[in-house]
Order: C-alpha cells, then sequence, then structure tokens
C-alpha cells in the first residue's frame, strides 16, 4: 500500500516526500483514513512504530478546510506527557505542514521556561501540543480557551492516564466540549486507558499493532551480570570496545545520572545528562546536542524513556534497572525505531536478577547475559 491511496491532499504527500517515508506503516494504513472520516482511535502500538505521523497527517488534513481560529480558541489538543515530547511534536507537525498551500499555525506550550512569550504567540494557533500544567496555568491567565476544541489527542496516554496527572487531566477534560472527536496512542495498554476509553472514546477504531510487527525485535538485548561498583568501568569499555559514538544511557536517579556523567567526562568521555533538576534549556541544548552527534553519551532519567525519537540511535544502555517491566520496554524502545537495527544493552547486579527474571516475563523475551568477570575492565 502507498500514501497515496490514503487520502490525503497532495501538500501532505509532498511532506511525506521529503521525510523520505516510501509506504505507509501498519498504525498509519489504519489510522489515518479513519482519522479522516472524523472517527476516534484508540492506537495501542509500540514505540517506533510511526504512531505520530498516524495521526499528525490527518489532522493536518482535516484542519485545511477549517478557518483560522480566533480569540485565543484552539481547534486541535494534544497532550503529551513531557516537555521535550512537547517541542518534538510541535517540530513534527511543522515539517509535515510545510508544504501546505495555507499556513496552519501549530505551537507547543509546556513548563519550565517563561509563560510569557507562549502568552503572546498563543493568537491565532490552531493545534496546540501542551503539557497539562502549563496549559492549565495558560488557561487561567485567560491566554488560551478550550471550549471549542474539536480533536484531542492524548499521546503515550497511560502516562497521561496516570495517577500523577490525574487532577489535570480531570480539569482539562472538564473544559472540552463534549462533541469532539479523540484520538488515544499508547505503546501499553494499562487499566488507567482501559478505563478512560469507555469514557472519552466512542465507538472508536481499536487499532492494535502486534508485538511481532514492531521494532522490539529489531532491538538486540544484551544483558551484562556485574558487581554493583564495576558499573562504571563496565561503561567506559563498552564505549570504547564497541566503539560506541552515540549512546543513551538510563539511571534511575537523578544523582546518578550526573554521577556517571562527572565519571564519563573525567575519562574523557564527552557526555551530559538531562533530568527533572536540570533547567529546561539545558535539557533542550544536551538533547540537541546529543542528536546532532556532538556529544557521544547522554544520561538520562525515565524523563526521556518515553516518546522521544532520535534517528538511528544505535546504543542504549540500562546502568540501572527501571522498576517497571513498561519502562524497560520504553527505554530501549528509543533504539530499533524506524526499521533500523539498535543494540539495547543492560547492567545487571547480583541484587537485580529476580527483577529482570520479571521484566523478560513480562516482555516475552529472554535476553543473553554476559558474565562481565571474564572481561579485561
Ligand atoms: P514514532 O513511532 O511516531 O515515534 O515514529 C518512529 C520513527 O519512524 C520516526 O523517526 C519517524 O520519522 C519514522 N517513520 C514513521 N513513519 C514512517 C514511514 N511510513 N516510513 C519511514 N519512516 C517512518
Amino acid at each position: 500500500m502507498s500514501f497515496t491511496s490514503l487520502g490525503l491532499a497532495p501538500s501532505l504527500l509532498r511532506a511525506i516526500d521529503n521525510q523520505g517515508y516510501i509506504n505507509p506503516y501498519p498504525i498509519q494504513q489504519e489510522a489515518i483514513p479513519a482519522i479522516l472520516q472524523g472517527k476516534d482511535v484508540l492506537g495501542i502500538a509500540k514505540t517506533g512504530s510511526g504512531k505520530t505521523a498516524s495521526y499528525v497527517l490527518p489532522i493536518l488534513m482535516n484542519s485545511m478546510g477549517k478557518n483560522v481560529s480566533k480569540n485565543r480558541h484552539i481547534v486541535v489538543l494534544v497532550l503529551v506527557p513531557t516537555r521535550e515530547l512537547a517541542q518534538q511534536l510541535e517540530g513534527v507537525f511543522k515539517e509535515f505542514g510545510s508544504e501546505l498551500p495555507k499556513r496552519i499555525n501549530s505551537m507547543a506550550v509546556y513548563g519550565g521556561v517563561s509563560k510569557n512569550p507562549q502568552m503572546k504567540a498563543l493568537q491565532g494557533v490552531n493545534i496546540l501540543v501542551a503539557t497539562p500544567g502549563r496549559l492549565l496555568e495558560l488557561v487561567g491567565a485567560n491566554a488560551v480557551h478550550l471550549s471549542q476544541i474539536d480533536t484531542l489527542v492524548l499521546d503515550e496516554a497511560d502516562k497521561m492516564l496516570n495517577l500523577g496527572f490525574k487532577d489535570e487531566m480531570n480539569q482539562i477534560f472538564n473544559l472540552l466540549p463534549s462533541k469532539r472527536q479523540n484520538l488515544l496512542f499508547s505503546a501499553t495498554l494499562s487499566k488507567d486507558v482501559i478505563n478512560v476509553h469507555q469514557l472519552l472514546l466512542k465507538n472508536p477504531l481499536i487499532v492494535k499493532i502486534e508485538e511481532d510487527d514492531t521494532s522490539i525485535d529489531l532491538i538486540n538485548q544484551v544483558a551484562y551480570f556485574v558487581a554493583e561498583e564495576k558499573r562504571g568501568p563496565l561503561l567506559r569499555y563498552l564505549i570504547k570496545s564497541k566503539v560506541m559514538k552515540q549512546v543513551l544511557v538510563f539511571t534511575s536517579s537523578v544523582y546518578k545520572a550526573d554521577n556517571v556523567v562527572d565519571k564519563l567526562k573525567k575519562n574523557g568521555i564527552s557526555a551530559l545528562a538531562i533530568h527533572s533538576k536540570r533547567s529546561q534549556n539545558a535539557r533542550t541544548t544536551a538533547l540537541d546536542k546529543f542528536k546532532k552527534g556532538k556529544i557521544v553519551v547522554l544520561v538520562a532519567t525515565d524523563l526521556l524513556s518515553r516518546g522521544i525519537d532520535i534517528e538511528f540511535l544505535p546504543y542504549v544502555i540500562n546502568y540501572e534497572l527501571p522498576r517497571s517491566p513498561k519502562d524497560y520496554i520504553h527505554r530501549i524502545g528509543r533504539t530499533g525505531r524506524a526499521h533500523a537495527q539498535g543494540e539495547a544493552i543492560s547492567f545487571i547486579t547480583p541484587e537485580d536478577k529476580n527483577h529482570f527474571r520479571v521484566i523478560q516475563k513480562k516482555m516475552g523475551k529472554w535476553v543473553t547475559m554476559i558474565d562481565s568477570e571474564a572481561l579485561n575492565l
């Protein structure tokens, strides 16, 4: 199947071509026609499946016939859990919208940066990508109104609907008109997603992309059994012996992330950290430098495990294992994206052994374990 048969306008097909996409991925084949028809969609698809384009393209198409929004009434709202994902999505809307005959204004708002420029820029915006907290602040300041929204998207829906965002999401739902198109995308189908599915979606098309179809099989997973205090030397050994040029390292705490960066730098390996205690500017710069290949290692907490797309990222390392098996899937999903090969390496200390067994069981896949004792660290 080709993109031309999906009912998209020539200007969007040109933008797709500019991106170098040849054929639509399965989720795009199913979701695009349904969204164009105004249907609600619940998309269950793992990271790297192409879910972003599956809603961005039909939303742009549906927006083409609409008037520019007036008096700060936005028409499409996309809610995301992290600032980085908001920025990334704004970029995707801009890229796919670049060939449209009439400009459709899209914008991202998120916390951690000054509110005033966002308040000013919100005039005439049709499509808004937002994190919940900042959106509510802007609504409170009358900088944006939600009562004329006709399309709501929850990306990373399982995260948006869990306890951490519950109050904010309820406040937002109360501000939306009841008649609207709802699009939910989630890599994992948690209880929260099932509950809200009843609340939010009217007769939805449910698109479930089976695990076998997606990127997890493109990820070569390896685990190294290692003593806790040997993780630093093992990390440096792997970076050097595998001649890694770009590797995303996950830690479980802010403290550990900074600590790993310090040690790498002391050993002459360029590294930066992204976590909740760093300023938004520092986070944006670090991600940008990493994407452009200006630093070798980006060390991150789970803040970055959701949705972030780094083209052809070859390596992900779990320096510390995440507690939740879902986070493990999200983390390793940063590599092996867009049908490219990737390697995910996990460090397993004696205390992690049982927990890693649980993760593998949940994932339905057993990972080769190498004992690092045998390596010359
Ligand atoms: P996503 O799951 O939306 O984060 O997309 C994962 C990656 O796949 C991104 O780098 C996209 O640019 C890429 N991608 C999405 N759809 C296609 C397609 N039809 N052909 C090639 N690459 C794609």
